[in-house]
Parts: structure tokens; sequence; C-alpha cells
């Protein structure tokens, strides 16, 4: 973090509820300090109801830009001037930039996995077949990112089989020529289903609080090659990659796109880019052990 902050200093920041976990403030001001920015990233804890209010008190109060985080990423769209393409296709802004008198609504979650996918497992998406698990926001804005970077098949599996019916049929609308198909999570439970995929991406919050998928089992993975990737990256190692990594399979947590998702964010607030690993290091040195 800066150590002196003057009237000259640029304030960054992130709205969500609650924000006590947010490890963000901590990335961000390792890379202010490491590269000497007259910058400060702080933390703004905001009641649902009170969004509208906030949103227009940070735009006017020369807040350079922000991030969004639960629940905000979507309903904070009403409040913004303008989206970028990212966002409009996700539905979810989680980086909102000032510029001039507006304040633009950006989505670099989806980046940030494509990045995360191939630094930490070297998964590229174009021709792959993806079962993505979960219909939240999360999983909106990684089957629209998966589905840009030109997957052949998504199947979107959720508990709530309603909901990724809804999602299949918004992208099956603006992705004709991929394969959209939606399932209930039964799918893994059956090692035959998941032998045709070459990503398993969980976009649910299960593994948070070591939770478990029922029914995921060993005999789930007979036969399957797919490499496996968890949103959640507390604990670093959730049950979902404990069983996939016993079996031999790649698997990577959620860090990686945490850490490109803000890499990115940072970059267009302030035109520098972060030192390469800086952001990820600082998030390894804190998520260790948990
Ligand atoms: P969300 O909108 O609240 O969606 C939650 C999803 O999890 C829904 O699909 C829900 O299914 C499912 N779910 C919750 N509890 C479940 C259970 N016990 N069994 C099966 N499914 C369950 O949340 P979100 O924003 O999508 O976030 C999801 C996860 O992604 C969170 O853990 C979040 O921290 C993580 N995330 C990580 C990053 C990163 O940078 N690594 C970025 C964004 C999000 P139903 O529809 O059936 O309720």
């Amino acid at each position: 973090m800066k150590s002196i902050i003057t009237g000259k200093t640029t304030v960054l920041g992130i709205i969500g509820s609650p924000l006590g976990h947010s490890l963000s403030p901590l990335m961000h001001n390792a890379a202010i300090e490491a590269l000497g920015l007259d910058y400060v990233y702080v933390p703004f804890p905001v009641a649902p109801d009170r969004l509208g209010e906030v949103v227009l008190g940070l735009k006017h109060a020369g807040v350079a830009g922000f991030n969004v985080t639960i629940p905000h990423k979507a309903a904070i769209i009403p409040f913004l001037d303008e989206l970028t393409p990212e966002a409009e296709l996700a539905g979810a802004v989680n980086t909102v930039k000032k510029e001039g008198d507006l304040l633009l609504g950006d989505n670099t979650d989806g980046a940030g996995l494509l990045v995360s996918l191939k630094d930490d497992l070297s998964f590229a998406p174009g021709g792959a077949k993806i079962l993505v698990l979960g219909a939240g926001g999360a999983a909106r804005g990684a089957v629209a990112a998966l589905c840009s970077a030109g997957a052949a098949l998504v199947t979107i599996a959720n508990r709530d089989r309603d909901r990724a019916d809804e999602l299949r049929g918004y992208f099956a609308r603006l992705f004709p020529a991929i394969n959209l198909r939606s399932a209930c999570l039964d799918v893994l439970t059956s090692a035959e289903q998941l032998q045709q995929f070459d990503l398993i991406l969980n976009a649910t919050s299960v593994g948070m609080k070591n939770t478990s998928f029922d029914g995921f089992s060993r005999a789930s993975l007979a036969g399957v090659g797919a490499c496996f990737y968890d949103m959640v990256y507390v604990p670093s190692q959730t049950p979902f990659l404990e069983m996939a990594a016993s079996n031999g399979l790649r698997a990577a947590n959620g860090l990686g796109m945490l850490a490109a998702q803000g890499e990115i964010a940072f970059s267009l607030w302030t035109g520098c880019s972060p030192p390469p690993g800086l952001m990820k290091h600082s998030l390894l040195a804190v998520v260790k052990g948990n």
C-alpha cells in the first residue's frame, strides 16, 4: 500500500457485501507499492439497498475505478453509463472505470479465467468439450468466455436444473454454432458421461468449507482424461480437485483467475501492468496452508 496518502492520491477500491474475506485490496496495494504509484485501493462494504447511492457517490468523489463483487455484479448494471461487450455478454460487471464523466462497466473475470486455464493447465478452449458446473454469476461469465474462445461443446450442469436450462437457452441464441447442453449435477456420478469432456470446471460454491459434490467419487473418474479447474481457491485443494489429482488428472484452483482478472483491471485503471506474478504471489502468501 502507498505509505503516504496526499490530496493528489488517486483512489481505487472494491464494493461488495461482505468484504472481510476479499483478497483484492492486498494484491492491488502490493502492485501499487511495487510500481511506486500514487494510488490506494480500499474496501467499500455496500449493502444491496444502498448500491445506487454509493455508485453515484463514487462517480462524483474522484474514484478512478473499482471492482464489484458478490452480490452486486449484475445489480450494478442499471447504475452504469456504458458496458463493454464482455460485460454485456456475461450480464455481469466486476470492474468499473471512470472515463470522463461516465462510469464504464467491464468484466475481466472471463479473460482472467482464460489466462489461468492457459498458465495453470496449458488448456485452450478452442474446439474443446467442456462441462461447467453451476449456473450463477461465475458460471455465466465462464460460459461467455469459453464460448467466445471457440469451445465446441459446453454442457452447463446445475443443482437447480431450470437455471441450467435458462443459461443454456441464453447462450444457444448468441452462439448458434456451439453445441450447448444442460444437465443436472448427476452428470458427476457417471464416468461414461464425464469421459467425453476435455475440461471440467467448477463454478459453484461447492468446495468452500471443504464441501463435496454428492456422488462424485473415484468410480466417476474411470477412464476420464479431462483437466479439472475449480474457481474456489480457499481451501486451495478442494475435495473436487483432490479427487482429480489423486487420479493423476491435471487440476488447478481459482487463485490464478483471481490474480489474472485483477491484473487486467489494474492495467485498465492505471495504464501500468503489475510486475509479472506479483499479484499471484501476494495471494499465495496469504492462502498457503488454507
Ligand atoms: P452464485 O451466483 O451465488 O451461484 C452459486 C452457484 O453454486 C449456483 O449454481 C448454485 O446452484 C451452486 N451451489 C451453491 N451451493 C450448492 C450446493 N450445496 N450444491 C450444489 N450447487 C450449489 O455465486 P457465483 O458468483 O456464481 O460464485 C460461485 C463460486 O465461484 C464462488 O465460490 C466464488 O467465490 C467463485 N468465484 C471465483 C472467482 C475467481 O476469481 N476465482 C471469480 C468469481 C467467482 P443453484 O442454482 O442450484 O442454487
